[in-house]
């Protein structure tokens, strides 16, 4: 008997698959992936002479919806489930965990539950959840093992947001261990960043001194806190949006200690240096932890290529320039986050790869295979058979001048617009599906998916 044909064949791309790149067809059959082999055929076929046959990139942190600050009145980010699935697309990015926060009286389970309704209707990526918890009332330990009955896996605190009793937010990241989930945590130490602002003011200081009022000693502190509670627990914990080299320093030491830490980074302290912050606009960079100094941005790179970093997350905070501006002549209130979905892959090609700081299957491991691993995402994360047909075919001469304006985020504006960026996605597959070709998202609302998440311990102990 013999098999059926394939629907989809991706034809002599240079296929980076494990920890090797080979010249090979991609076979896709019912939105996995049947086949690595030659002189495939297909009932379509892609034809990816030149280019790179990628795994879809897995972004393990991304805000389609509220904000930690939303129950306190801000605004909700500007991208929704459907205008970040586009993003996110166009990007080359197949899977996205979304941090879910509470608004309101909300607890953790009714935020995850909200966000979980509209990715139903509006996602067209696939994606996970990650439950933001900004405190611990009574019953959290109840809405954890809810969570986590449900099959969600993961935490994020945001150790800024709590002038909470401690012992709560230990209690929490015990109680998610318990439950098989690991935590995710904003590192920065509050009272150190509210004294350093307050200085920066009194000093009469603009948005240029914007790194000043969040410098890497209160990421360093809130790291080794956070490496103290791991410590006493042996909860599993996620360092997010890493950015300053002694707080790399020190996660690295808890590893060596054998503490089940991992590390994220962002392109946004990839690309740039402190410096943007003090041009005409720099208001529109600024994001938490701010961006550091160059010696900061190469010990970001070496991480990512020796390993003590794991994963790249966009941290898409996507806001329009006029709510960019909102809060200008106050440092303590500038607005953070910045939309990097669409740009990610192209920033770490032109930056990283490119420049010789890493290699394509270091980038591959970096945004997808590792992040896959952490949270247990079933099936995606690498170009092998019987995973999904998750791919982004990346054409590594395309040259574009970034201008913002014209990408999908609701932001309208780019952190790189005028900056010449090279390695752009040409296609994106999500199971099989061609979801972005010729410059444009072909999907519709609701095509997304929410990931079966296997259970992790299993897959951070095998690090
Ligand atoms: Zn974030």
């Amino acid at each position: 008997m013999s098999e059926p044909p394939l629907d989809m064949v991706i034809r002599s791309g240079d296929v980076v698959a494990g920890d090797a790149r080979h010249r090979v067809d991609v076979g896709i059959r019912d939105g996995r992936i049947a086949v690595l082999g030659t002189s495939l055929r297909g009932v379509r076929e892609i034809d990816a002479r030149g280019c790179l046959v990628l795994p879809g990139i897995v972004d393990p942190h991304v805000h389609f919806s509220a904000t930690p600050a939303t129950a306190g009145g801000e605004p909700e980010f500007a991208d929704d489930f459907w205008t970040g699935s586009r993003t996110a697309l166009a990007g080359g990015v197949t899977t996205v965990g979304q941090m879910s926060f509470p608004v309101a009286d909300e607890g953790i389970r009714a935020a995850v539950e909200r966000d979980e309704e509209a990715a139903r209707s509006r996602a067209a990526v696939d994606h996970y959840f990650h439950a933001g918890l900004i405190s611990a009332p009574p019953g959290t330990a109840d809405e954890i093992a809810h969570l986590a009955g449900r099959g969600h896996r993961s935490l994020k605190i945001v150790m800024l947001a709590f002038d909470w009793d401690h012992s709560g937010l230990v209690e929490a990241i015990d109680t998610a261990r318990r439950f098989g989930m690991i935590t995710l945590a904003h590192c920065e130490d509050h009272a150190l960043v509210d004294f350093a602002t307050r200085r920066v003011q009194a000093q009469g200081g603009g948005v240029d001194r914007y790194p000043e009022t969040r410098p890497p000693v209160s990421e360093r502190a809130a790291v080794e806190r956070l490496l103290a509670i791991c410590e006493l627990t042996g909860a599993p914990v996620y360092v997010v949006h890493l950015s300053a080299s002694d707080a790399l320093d020190a996660a690295r030491r808890g590893r060596h200690a054998g503490l089940p830490v991992m590390v994220e980074t962002r392109p946004l302290y990839l690309g740039s240096t402190s410096a943007v912050h003090a041009e005409p606009d720099g208001y529109k960079q600024v994001g938490m932890p701010p961006i550091r100094e160059r010696e900061d941005v190469e010990a970001l790179w070496r991480g990512l290529a020796n390993g003590s970093i794991d994963t790249v997350g966009s941290d898409h905070a996507p806001w329009t320039l006029e709510q960019k501006r909102e809060h200008i002549g106050d440092l303590a209130c500038l607005r953070k986050g910045v939309a990097e979905l669409e740009t990610m892959l192209p920033l770490l090609w032109t930056e990283g790869v490119v420049a010789g700081r890493i290699t394509p299957e270091t980038l591959v491991r970096v945004t997808a295979t590792n992040a896959a691993r952490i949270f247990g995402l079933r099936n995606k994360g690498s170009i092998s058979v019987g995973a999904d047909a998750d791919l982004v075919i990346l054409d590594p001469n395309e040259h574009r001048l970034v201008d913002g304006s014209g990408m999908e985020s609701a932001a309208g504006y780019s952190v790189y617009d005028g900056r010449r960026l090279q390695g752009w996605p040409r296609w994106t597959l999500s199971r099989g599906d061609v979801v972005y070709g010729d410059g444009e998202v072909i999907a519709n609302p609701g095509r997304g998916r929410r990931v079966q998440q296997d259970e992790l311990r299993r897959t951070w102990q095998a690090r």
